[in-house]
């Protein structure tokens, strides 16, 4: 008992120290164009007469949000051409009922959507909510798999510790979730990759949907219950791979860029320090003229534009840096380059205020949940929901554990839950008053960050 509140006290300088800054930048993966031309998108309906877990009414509403979700790729591509013909975003989608299956001519389709209840291998339970599969070779056709099987959690105890592992439930996962992952997987076979921050607790924190992604790309956990957005940058990425021309065939189009890029699309500043935003490109060899320079136009959030010209160098270079500092007006801007009367793709760049944690206290009816549970009036369970309430309104930070952080980075997390056993007396001293609430949040907190809650 001793040692626990050595940990406690210990607990609390920790703290101080890795709360403090909240600076991160993100790295948007593309993995480049994967459709040609107008794509048609079979859905396949799933078999619901020897499925358990899907009725026909669902399955019929599962065709249908899948159809609207792949429409709001198109509808968002489209609504970006402002005045232009928006034909090069055509995509052409084709629900193919149960009854259809038998006779339908399948050579028609580049790419399949397919709905299983829960990954094949063992190994993918619980990380997989849907799967993008490209064919081999530049064929413009993949596989998109959606799981649909709701994912919760089951408890098994020992001596010293409870567990809460997911497990699949015998029913079907929340619709917004499913269109959350039909939306992502849709973003892969266009041929984005995922949208990840350096600092990994904000991609956990994404993943759980604690702060909302900013992209459909972020890697989702299933716990995430938003319903997540194809956003402006999601459509500016996906614009940037195609070009102008969009799905359609390029022909002989002058390519006078053959990069444009930002270091990141997200700055996030930290209170009294600066961040450099750079931008760079190359300029194609065949366009490239000695002597002739780049205008790169930046339009900030009040649509103030500004014009820098820059030099490129002989292989076709160039860059341009700006300070970022707290006079930054806060917002999107708009970045192109001009060389020889040719635009660039605009980038789409986000620049943020430091985010500074703000410690609300904790609710009564966490404390109550507490309390009960300390007492053994209620569940493991609800003691869970507490803790992940305190998550949610930023009183705990998930800065994870080790083991945490090694299972993340790939599609999805399972987030399991162990509690060790001894928590239970430290619940009891706090709400007989025995530590003060301060005590108990860094109790917990100190928990977490050493693994020895994870939640
Ligand atoms: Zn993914």
């Amino acid at each position: 008992m001793k040692n626990t509140i050595l940990g406690l006290s210990l607990a609390f300088v920790l703290l101080f120290s890795f709360q403090s800054s909240f600076g991160y930048t993100v790295n948007y993966e593309k993995w480049g164009p994967k459709i040609k031309d107008v794509s048609t998108v079979c859905i396949i309906e799933p078999d619901y007469l020897k499925s358990e877990i899907l009725t026909e009414s669902f399955s019929k509403r599962l065709m249908d949000e899948t159809r609207i979700s792949i429409s709001e790729w198109e509808v968002q591509l489209k609504n970006f051409e402002r005045g232009r013909d928006k034909s090069m975003w055509d995509i052409n989608q084709i629900p193919i009922s149960l009854e259809q299956q038998k006779d339908f001519d399948y050579d028609q389709c580049h790419i399949f959507i397919k709905f299983k209840e829960k990954p094949d291998s063992q190994d993918e339970w619980y990380k997989l909510l849907g799967k993008t599969v490209y064919e081999i070779g530049d064929t413009g056709r993949s596989d998109i798999t959606i799981y649909y099987d709701n994912i919760k959690f089951c408890k098994t105890e020992d001596k010293d510790w409870i567990y809460f592992d997911p497990c699949y439930e015998a029913k079907p996962r929340l619709m917004q979730q499913i269109q959350s992952v039909v939306k992502h997987e849709f973003g892969h076979a266009l041929g984005l990759g995922h949208f990840k921050a350096d600092k990994l607790d904000v991609s956990i924190a994404w993943a759980r949907g604690t702060i909302t992604a900013p992209s459909i790309m972020a890697v989702f956990s299933h716990q995430n219950l938003n319903e997540n957005i194809i956003t402006p940058k999601d459509i500016v990425a996906v614009r940037s791979i195609y070009g102008e021309n969009g799905f359609l065939p390029d022909d002989e189009k002058i390519i006078t860029f053959d990069s444009f890029e930002t270091s990141s699309d997200l700055f996030v500043i930290p209170k009294g320090e600066l961040a450099v935003a750079s931008v760079e490109g190359v300029i194609n060899k065949d366009r490239y003229i000695s002597g002739i320079q780049v205008d790169i136009t930046s339009i900030d959030p009040n649509h103030l534009v500004q014009n820098r010209k820059v030099r490129v160098n002989s292989e076709g270079g160039f860059s341009f840096d700006k300070i970022l500092n707290e006079n930054t007006v806060n917002g999107t801007y708009t970045i192109f380059a001009t060389y020889r009367n040719e635009k660039s793709p605009e980038i789409l760049v986000e620049v943020q205020p430091e985010i500074i944690e703000l410690k609300k206290g904790i609710p009564n009816w966490v404390k109550n949940t507490v309390g009960w549970w300390a007492e053994d009036q209620i569940d493991e369970y609800q003691f869970i929901l507490g803790i992940q309430h305190l998550i949610l309104i930023g009183v705990l930070n998930p800065e994870s554990s080790e083991e945490l952080k090694a299972g993340y980075l790939e599609e999805n997390i399972p987030f399991g839950v162990k509690i060790p056993r001894y928590v239970k007396q430290t619940s009891l001293w706090w709400t007989e008053g025995k530590i003060s609430e301060q005590e108990f949040i860094d109790g917990i907190q100190y928990l977490i960050k050493k693994g020895y809650l994870v939640i």
